[in-house]
């Protein structure tokens, strides 16, 4: 079996923390990633909004919309890289992830890393952003998002690149802006 399928069956099988439980009392699904399964660059949003965890699909809410105006900015389609979360299921009323949470979910993203093998991480926000600095060997490195946003980190397996999550841009032009700057990085890795 294709490797990021047998990673869903697992996902849909997982009972190792209450956000499983949560997803089936309110008939959400868990949203496990989308795009190309051979993406030279990967996109790492923080977990399941509303909008993710009704139809099952990585940010197609407000933030999401964000993402497609930035990713366009630049001449990227969705299709052409891979879109996840540290998280796979929606905490309730969108809080941010608890440690327990992070653990038991992270071995999925991990494998996903690992069946994508991607030349760029782009982590979006702080949590996804020292979750993939602390993997890889970067947790001196890491710092709040605004100091490091748009900066490229070497790991030895890809070049990691921390952005603001897009969901800042949502009622901020300005923060648009800064988003639509640091995006231009990714340009150079297109070809
Ligand atoms: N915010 C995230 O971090 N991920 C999503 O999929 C949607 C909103």
């Amino acid at each position: 079996m294709d490797e990021l399928k047998k990673i869903k069956e697992e996902v849909l099988a997982c009972r190792k923390c209450p956000l499983s439980r949560y997803r089936k009392e309110n008939g959400y699904c868990p949203v496990i990633g989308e795009g190309s399964h051979s993406a030279d660059i990967i996109f790492i949003g923080e977990a399941p909004g509303l909008n993710e965890a009704k139809t099952g699909r990585p940010f197609c809410g407000a933030a999401g919309r964000v993402l497609d105006e930035l990713l366009a900015s630049i001449g990227i389609e969705r299709s052409d890289i891979y879109i996840t979360n540290l998280l796979k299921d929606r905490p309730p009323e969108n809080r941010n992830p608890k440690p327990e949470e992070i653990e038991a979910c992270t071995p999925y993203l991990d494998k996903q890393i690992k069946a994508i093998k991607p030349k760029v991480v782009c982590t979006l926000g702080n949590f996804s952003t020292s979750y993939i600095f602390e993997k890889y060997g970067l947790k001196d490195e890491i710092r709040g998002i605004s100091k490091i946003k748009g900066r490229m980190f070497k790991t030895d397996s890809f070049v990691l690149i921390p952005l603001y999550h897009p969901a800042v841009a949502v009622y901020n032009a300005n923060m648009k802006e800064a988003l639509k700057r640091d995006f231009k990085i990714l340009k150079k890795f297109l070809s």
